[in-house]
């Protein structure tokens, strides 16, 4: 199981693979039309001023004419007018353009990255998605609500400038030509080292963000084995690696912006030189040789402002690479094309002869041939030693993974054929150890079942016996829970998740019993909350209690992805070694 493209770890950097992302432009046509217009007016005005400067030079100042000169004043102020007025449309469409479309791809990407299977996620690094989503993003922004334009107009200018050079005076724009590969070339050399040197850069500044995000979920185990000197260090031994790499560019980079300078106006300089031999000699008058100049830094500063954003271009072309193959990334779990409607009111689940192996796994399988026929509302409890397979049970029937072999069946359909939506949307999950999310506990709960109404979720809380203690918080059941819950016990954890599950009245039931001992009290309103939620529903348990597995229907023991043993709990001591040593030392009495 390979998703179809991974991310790339040496994007190639581009600049026509920004391509694809046009498309998050079109909506926008309007404003890329105005942002154009805006752009388009400004250069042209900057190069006219230049018409205007040789005009007046033959015109007004070598003869005195001092009307000539006014009505040029008065020219030129209206010209700047408008070039300002063009100027704000322009910053202001583009930088518009430029939240605007990264916002977009942001929702996008996210949207994208939520629906991808579960394997994905165990394939691919969370800090580098997230830097994904946020650093390669703002890449992207600047340069589209920027450099893009700084490279157009520019280039605009560039284009526009040199032509009027030839016309100004064709000779000296031939030594100037004669001087563009002596320039460029170098430039062109170094500004691909800058590139690199940007790409390591980036690389070490994602390293720093997979650090921080390991060390800070895991901050409970980092402070109670005082590992947090070992963790300083490795910390800032990425932010100096970081830092070095980023050292390394800007040196590349000041020097490429030194060079320009110096190549760029060292021959300015020089054809300045060799322009005013021609004045000298009355080849060409001083007009031209003003508009010439003019041009001259124009087209310079152009060629100065292009290297200086063609770097920008370049990260962003490498960051919209990777985000484009982050969104043509394909799920491998997805629902069918044609989907079968089925109501689920009830749930027959089979399992026909199902082989499993991880995607990361694949010399052993986790589930070998497992077959089971349960009947609906029947109560399932899942024994056997660690890594016996028990959770991926739970995985399977949930298809956060696909078998490699056999049909997993609900009420008679293979669940591939059901919508994801439906078939995840009936079963209800109690995990070992729930998920708190960072808000208060009513919204907590109604996580179970968005459209709950109040009245439904303190039912939910009650009969999950979570009302009390919840009701004896500081603001009840609006109470800010912490992040990842840690303002509760572990037991008051389950008895929310519990609620969460009660809520969701779902017609499977899947609970994975917490191994972890609870005081009596938590205990018993726990296998109370237990018995009210799996009343009438499917429900398969990952059980370390004796009363729950007493009461099973059925206990499968499972033994290295094998079914070792069915049956009941007097049946499977009486007949298995294995279950009979795990009673031993596993199963609690409930209190
Ligand atoms: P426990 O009681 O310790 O939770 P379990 O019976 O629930 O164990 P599973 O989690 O189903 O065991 O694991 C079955 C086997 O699959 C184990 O050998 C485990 O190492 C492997 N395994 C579990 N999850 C993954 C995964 N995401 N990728 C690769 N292998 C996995």
């Amino acid at each position: 199981m390979r998703h179809s493209k991974d991310i790339p770890l040496r994007p190639k950097g581009k600049i026509k693979s920004l391509r694809p992302l046009l498309r998050y432009l079109k909506p926008y046509k309007f404003q890329v039309a105005g942002a154009g217009f805006a752009l388009l007016f400004a250069s042209s005005a900057v190069l006219g001023m230049g018409a205007g400067l040789r005009y007046l030079v033959d015109n007004g100042l070598s003869k005195g004419n001092t009307d000539l000169l006014n009505q040029a004043f008065f020219i030129l102020l209206s010209v700047t007018l408008l070039l300002a007025i063009a100027s704000y449309a322009r910053f202001y469409l583009v930088s518009w353009l430029g939240e605007r479309v990264v916002a977009d791809i942001r929702a996008d990407i996210y949207r994208h990255l939520i629906s991808m299977d579960i394997g994905y996620f165990e394939t691919t690094r969370t800090g580098e998605l997230l830097s994904r989503l946020t650093t390669d993003t703002t890449l992207l922004q600047t340069v589209i609500g920027g450099s893009i334009s700084v490279a157009v107009r520019n280039t605009l200018l560039f284009f526009g400038g040199f032509l009027l050079l030839m016309i100004t005076s064709a000779r000296l724009t031939g030594y100037l030509s004669f001087m563009v590969p002596v320039v460029v070339i170098p430039i062109v050399i170094l500004g691909k080292k800058v590139r690199t040197l940007g790409r390591e850069a980036q690389e070490k500044i994602a390293d720093i963000s997979v650090h921080a995000e390991e060390s800070l979920n895991s901050i409970r185990t980092i402070q109670s084995f005082t590992l947090e000197n070992h963790e300083n260090k490795r910390f800032s031994g990425h932010v100096e690696n970081a830092m070095n790499a980023a050292n390394s560019r800007i040196r590349m980079r000041a020097f490429l912006t030194a060079l320009v300078i110096c190549l760029v106006f060292g021959a300015i300089a020089t054809v300045l030189w060799l322009g005013g031999h021609d004045v000298l000699t009355g080849t060409i008058s001083g007009g031209q040789l003003s508009a010439f100049v003019f041009y001259s830094v124009v087209v310079a500063g152009a060629v100065g402002a292009i290297s200086e954003v063609i770097a920008d271009l370049q990260r962003a072309a490498g960051a919209g690479e990777r985000l484009c193959e982050l969104l043509a990334v394909s799920p491998n779990i997805t629902s069918p094309q044609s989907v079968q409607q089925i109501a689920i009111e009830e749930a027959n689940i089979h399992f026909d002869n199902v082989t499993f192996f991880y995607p990361t796994r694949t010399e052993r399988p986790a589930i070998e041939n497992f077959s089971l026929d349960v009947g609906a509302g029947k109560t399932i409890a899942l024994v056997g030693p660690s890594g016996a397979g028990k959770t991926t049970i739970f995985q399977l029937i949930l298809r956060f993974y696909d078998p490699n072999s056999g049909h997993i069946r609900l009420n008679g359909i293979d669940i591939k054929n059901i919508s994801l939506e439906r078939l995840r949307g009936a079963i209800g999950l109690v995990p070992q150890d729930p998920v708190i999310f960072s808000t208060s506990a009513r919204d907590n709960i109604r996580l179970g079942n968005i459209s709950a109404t109040d009245d439904e979720i303190i039912e939910a809380a009650r009969k999950a016996s979570a009302l009390e203690f919840l009701q004896k918080m500081p603001n009840g059941l609006d109470t800010y829970l912490g992040e990842k819950g840690v303002q509760l016990s572990g037991g008051q954890r389950q008895r929310i998740a519990i609620a969460r599950a009660i809520i969701r009245d779902p017609k499977i039931l899947l609970l994975d019993e917490a191994t972890s001992a609870l005081d009596s009290e938590n205990e018993y309103h726990i296998q109370q909350a237990l018995e009210q939620l799996m009343q009438g529903r499917t429900t398969f348990v990952i059980a370390h209690r004796l009363s729950t597995i007493t009461k099973a229907d059925h206990i499968i023991l499972l033994n290295e992805g094998c079914i070792e043993a069915v049956g009941t709990h007097r049946e499977l001591l009486q007949k298995n070694a294995l279950y009979a040593r795990l009673a031993e030392l596993q199963f609690k009495s409930a209190a």
